[in-house]
Formats: structure tokens, sequence, C-alpha cells
């Protein structure tokens, strides 16, 4: 939080998905942190939700930097409108680098990508790596099966329920970021990412 500007980090699919609801709401979350005078970092790439949320945070006037690892520059299609686009030698380095600057990390629809970024930087919170707040977009309940599954993994005794809760989920993104901005309000301050 340098400067006291929000940085938060998104997670989200490098396809469009099936339904406009998705690109909808990577366009909701981009134009609401930007109302917020949030920045934006998120994984670079011009193609699917990704290029939709980062054009949109922009056109609302938020910095955005993507972090993009040299071998998927073509394959994601490295966006070169952005404030800032970090060219990293692998996804490893993409990962540190995204964390170290996020204050917050939300998670749109998406893919397996999307699945990895979330559930790794969930992971490291239960581990008490990092005390930020974790939020995921369930846009027209994509995620609902997904919602189902982790409260069976509660109920079969693999994750407790304050893992559980850690997560902040709702399917309207300016509620969701509001709810994001009032676990950083009331959070704890954040140490370094020290997995990392
Ligand atoms: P997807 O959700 O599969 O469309 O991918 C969304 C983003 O996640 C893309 O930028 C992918 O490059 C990225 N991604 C894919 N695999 C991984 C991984 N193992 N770790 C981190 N990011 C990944």
């Amino acid at each position: 939080m340098k400067d006291g500007t929000i940085t938060l980090c998104v997670f989200c699919g490098s396809r469009h998905g099936e339904l406009p609801a998705y690109a909808e709401a990577a366009q909701a979350i981009g134009a609401g942190l930007a109302g917020r005078g949030w920045q934006l970092v998120y994984g670079g790439g011009r193609v699917g939700l990704m290029g939709v949320l980062a054009d949109a945070a922009r056109a609302g006037g938020a910095r955005v930097t993507g972090v993009i690892p040299q071998s998927l520059m073509a394959r994601e299609v490295g966006h070169r409108g952005l404030d800032e686009l970090l060219v990293v030698p692998n996804m490893h380095v993409r990962k540190r680098r995204m964390a170290e600057r996020a204050d917050a990390f939300l998670a749109l629809p998406g893919g397996l990508g999307t699945f990895e970024e979330l559930f790794e930087i969930w992971t490291w919170r239960q581990l008490g790596y990092h005390q930020r707040p974790i939020a995921l977009l369930n846009s027209a309940g994509y995620y609902d099966p997904l919602l189902r599954f982790l409260q069976d993994t509660v109920t079969q005794g693999f994750v407790s329920g304050e893992q559980a809760d850690m997560l902040l989920v709702d399917a309207d993104p300016q509620r969701l970021l509001a709810r994001v901005a009032d676990a950083l309000r009331n959070g704890k301050p954040a140490p370094d990412l020290s997995l990392t």
C-alpha cells in the first residue's frame, strides 16, 4: 500500500467464457477498482477476461501493471497499452511479483490458471504467510459447484470452517469490492510474503 494507494491483484480467465456476464463482471471490477482510486496488478495478457479487465481499469483511470512470463508473451498477447508491463523469466517469478505488489486478491471466472493462482494465494494465507483479503466473484453462479464442493471439504473434515471463511464470496462486483475495502480497513498490517 505504497503512498496509501491500494493495489488489487486480479486473477481471471485468458478466455471470455460462454456467457456475456463474465466479461461484464471483468468490466465492472476494472471500472470499480478504478473508481475507488485503486491500482491493478494482473497477468499482463490482452486475451479473454484479462484484456477486458485491464482496459476497463485503464479507462477508469487506474494505474495498471501486468506481469507476464516471456514464454507467454505470444500466447496471452502481452498488453502493450499498460502503465507497466513486467516481462519475467517464468511463472514463479510472475506469481511472486504479483503477490509482492498486492494489498488484496480477487478472482473472476477463469480456468485452470485462475484456480491455481487463487488456491495458491489462499493456501499461503492459511499458512500465515500473509493476511491479505482474498475474494471470489461468483458471476452468474459460475463458481456454485466449486463453492458446494468447498462446503463438503469442511463437512468431510479436510478444511476448517475458519479456513473456508477466509474467502470473501459475492455475486455482485461492487459489493465484493466494498467487502474487500472493509477487510483492508479492519485487517492486520500485511507482512511480506516469506514463502516466495
Ligand atoms: P486460465 O484461467 O487457465 O485461462 O489462465 C488465467 C491465467 O493464469 C493466465 O494468465 C495463465 O497464464 C495463468 N496461469 C496458468 N497456469 C498457471 C500456473 N500454474 N500458475 C500461475 N498462473 C497460471
